[in-house]
């Protein structure tokens, strides 16, 4: 919670909610999303933070339930970060807290600032922008690639010069991007932000900003048939 301490989880959700059905929202920054009223001013402020901490158990204001993922070991994504590297899922879909509604699908993976990020797809860097220093919870340093197929993958709360790829740059899965960072509201947790967009329009960026997260699941790692599980570790194995 950071920013919005003036307002309530519940009402927040239900802000939330409303922005995204309108499309009205005022000002959006970043990934994760979690609304407040401050002082009249509608504002719509990402935030990974508020972990789920319960994971799967238990239900967080908002919870809904995930579904639709496709064969996980045919997936055509992989762990987006090096091989043989292991991260903590700190937050994954439908958590009810910063994963809900336009990002039930987002995953947060807990890593040291810095760490090298990289292409869970092979695609095309559509947006990539830098320049917010860590800590800094009103921007986020982001790279979206889309794929093939139209699907855009979100990186966000890269470090300070964290972006190492620019836009219109042709990557492969497994090609470093980047570097994770603590940038826009992260609930003051350093971690990498990754989600799945069916267009690149997302709150933020050029577009209408509608295009809600879908499921993803990673083929190089444990089973996961409904997603990656939060508060569990996942190596990404060699593809
Ligand atoms: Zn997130």
């Amino acid at each position: 919670m950071v920013l919005i301490a003036a307002s309530t989880s519940i009402r927040g959700e239900k802000l939330a909610k409303a922005v995204y059905r309108n499309e009205t929202a005022a000002r959006v920054v970043g990934v994760c999303v979690r609304a407040g009223l401050i002082t009249a001013i509608l504002l719509v402020i990402t935030a990974c933070g508020g972990s789920s901490s319960g994971g799967t158990t238990g239900m967080g204001p908002g919870q809904s339930v995930c579904g639709g993922f496709g064969q996980w070991d045919q997936s055509d994504f992989v762990l987006p970060y090096t091989v043989g590297e292991t991260y903590r899922v700190n937050q994954a879909n439908c958590s009810g807290f910063g994963h809900s509604d336009f990002w039930d699908y987002g995953y947060d993976f807990d890593m040291p600032i810095g760490t090298v990020i990289t292409a869970a797809r092979d695609g095309e860097v559509v947006h990539a922008q830098d320049g917010a220093v860590d800590g800094d919870r009103a921007q986020t340093n982001l790279i979206t690639i889309e794929h093939a197929d139209g699907t855009v993958a979100l990186y966000s709360h890269l470090t300070l010069n964290g972006v190492h790829v620019t836009i219109g740059q042709q990557v492969f899965a497994g090609d470093p991007i980047g570097l994770s960072g603590d940038t826009g509201n992260t609930g003051g947790l350093p971690h990498l932000h990754f989600s799945l967009h069916p267009c690149g329009a997302l709150p933020g960026l050029p577009g209408t900003g509608n295009c809600s997260s879908i499921p993803v699941n990673f083929r190089n790692t444990d089973p996961n048939p409904e997603g990656l599980v939060a508060n569990r570790s996942y190596t990404a194995m060699s593809f």
